[in-house]
């Protein structure tokens, strides 16, 4: 809000002579900067903004003051499972004992730490019914492009090499297909019926021995639980493919049925999504990679192992390589096995039933002002089709924008493709009822201003730094250098 007043750039900020900082005179012994090497001198000053402290700390902090987070507000971004990260996560990551760890340090010297490893991956396990974990991956599509080169070499190793198609439903997340054809392999869609789910008959003529493997993610991305999968599975196993699960909407089954159990063979966890580690503005996060027994020898090195001494094992065999330095990143998989021994079995138990709880009770009260496509129950996420009055001329985009003014993060808007004004709601479990209710009162209200006054939503934002930005624009001739009258010297 006060960037006119403290500056867009700290450079804008700069005054020649300014310090924010004060260094004893002389306290090296003094050496001059004559005595240095004439190769190492610069031949110009660095261009650094000279502030005074409180300006520094004004600028950075009303640029802090600009960002919007689950510790600001409600942020019902569906798909993206924004649940609040609690403090005890923080606490426990920011101990020296686990923060000041160096990754060269001999195995001896972090056994605490490997336990970590161990008990993740072996909660992990219990939480879906696979064999094994590797918590390497640094996200959800670094694990679907891991968990497809496992199946990838599942298939070579038994010298079956014409499998090179990977089925992915229309209504996947964007990843998927992404994931299988950085892969290698080629993609082939298979529709969703009207009702949301995936079409078996139309799966059908798909399979063949050409197919590696079918990616599924359940609930699917309409918040849809797919009935089918028994089916499914059945199919593909039967031609000989693998299926993988994509686990970004593991949080609406939580503890509560497993996707080993549904036949499934190899999948990813999104720690930052389904086990509460921070999450935004691209990382770090994590995606462990499961597998169901019999598969373990393909996940990749290195691998914690052992009993008494657990050990880093880099021992090949028909393991994938590395696929990140070290093994992936730690401090979220220890927030996220805090998040799980602090909830432990019975709290588990309660985060899908709440999440979906929490999903359907905003649908049914805004079903009467928001297109719903597809009725019915849905788990921890929901997909309206824009408003229900389509004489306003008021778009998805228009009411996603209106939300910012009143103090809320945007929805899911334009995903998934399946509808032309989608607009997706994903609550969490945390949220209160008292919120719940205060988000769906705006939700009912812009309804209302898009009936009786569209310019006020149709020019949303208004209360933002910046308002509304040329997207297409912004796509097809970024400008991605800031103007500014500063001046190198
Ligand atoms: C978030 C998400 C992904 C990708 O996960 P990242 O951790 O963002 O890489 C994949 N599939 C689905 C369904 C998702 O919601």
């Amino acid at each position: 809000m006060n960037n006119r007043l403290y500056g867009n750039l700290i450079f804008e900020l700069s005054k020649t002579g300014r310090k924010g900082y004060s260094l004893p005179k002389d306290n090296f012994g003094g050496y001059s900067a004559d005595e240095l090497p004439d190769t190492l001198r610069r031949r110009a000053d660095a261009m650094l903004p000279e502030c005074d402290e409180l300006t520094v700390v004004r600028h950075y902090t009303n640029l802090s003051n600009n960002n919007f987070g689950v510790n600001n507000g409600f942020y019902p971004l569906g798909s993206c499972t924004m649940k609040y990260n609690p403090v005890i996560n923080e606490e426990i990551a920011a101990m020296t004992a686990f923060s000041g760890l160096h990754p060269m340090q001999p195995e001896f010297t972090v056994q605490g730490a490997l336990r970590v490893y161990l008990g993740l991956q072996q909660s992990l396990c219990a939480l879906t019914g696979m064999g094994g974990f590797t918590i390497n991956p640094y996200a959800g599509a670094h694990g679907e492009l891991v968990g497809l080169m496992v199946i990838r070499a599942y298939h070579a190793s038994r010298g079956d090499h014409k499998r090179t198609k990977v089925i992915v439903p229309d209504s996947a997340h964007g990843t998927n297909p992404a994931s299988a054809a950085i892969s290698g392999m080629e993609v082939v869609e298979v529709k969703s019926t009207a009702d949301g789910c995936v079409d078996v008959e139309a799966l059908k003529p798909l399979l063949g021995d050409d197919v590696a493997a079918m990616m599924m993610t359940n609930p699917n991305t309409l918040g849809l639980f797919e009935r089918n999968i028994p089916e499914i599975t059945a199919l593909v196993h039967e031609c000989g493919g693998l299926m993988y699960y994509d686990g970004a909407n593991l949080n609406a089954m939580l503890g509560i049925s497993r996707p080993a159990d549904m036949g499934f063979d190899v999948m990813h966890i999104n720690l930052h999504k389904t086990f509460s580690t921070p999450h935004g503005g691209g990382g770090p996060g994590a995606g462990p990679v499961g597998v169901r027994k019999g598969l373990e020898e393909f996940l990749p090195v290195p691998r914690v192992t052992g009993d008494e001494v657990l050990v880093m094992s880099e021992e090949r065999g028909k393991a994938l390589g590395r696929v990140s330095a070290f093994g992936g990143n730690f401090l979220v998989a220890l927030r996220a096995y805090t998040y799980i021994l602090t909830l432990g079995r019975e709290g588990l138990r309660m985060v899908g039933p709440l999440a979906t709880l929490n999903a359907n009770y905003i649908k049914e009260r805004l079903k009467d002002l928001y297109e719903l496509p597809i009725p019915g129950v849905c788990k921890h996420e929901f997909v309206f089709n824009g408003l229900k009055d389509k004489t306003t001329g008021i778009t998805t985009m228009d009411v996603a924008k209106r939300l910012l003014d009143y103090g809320y993060h945007a929805p899911t808007i334009y995903f998934p493709l399946l509808f032309h004004e989608s607009l997706m709601i994903e609550p969490t479990e945390n949220e209160s009822k008292e919120t719940i209710d205060a988000f769906i009162d705006v939700m009912r209200r812009i309804a209302e201003e898009a009936a009786r006054e569209p310019e006020t939503v149709h020019n949303a934002p208004h209360n933002t730094p910046i308002g509304r930005v040329d997207d297409v624009l912004a796509a097809k001739q970024p400008v991605l250098r800031y103007e500014t009258d500063v001046k190198a010297n």
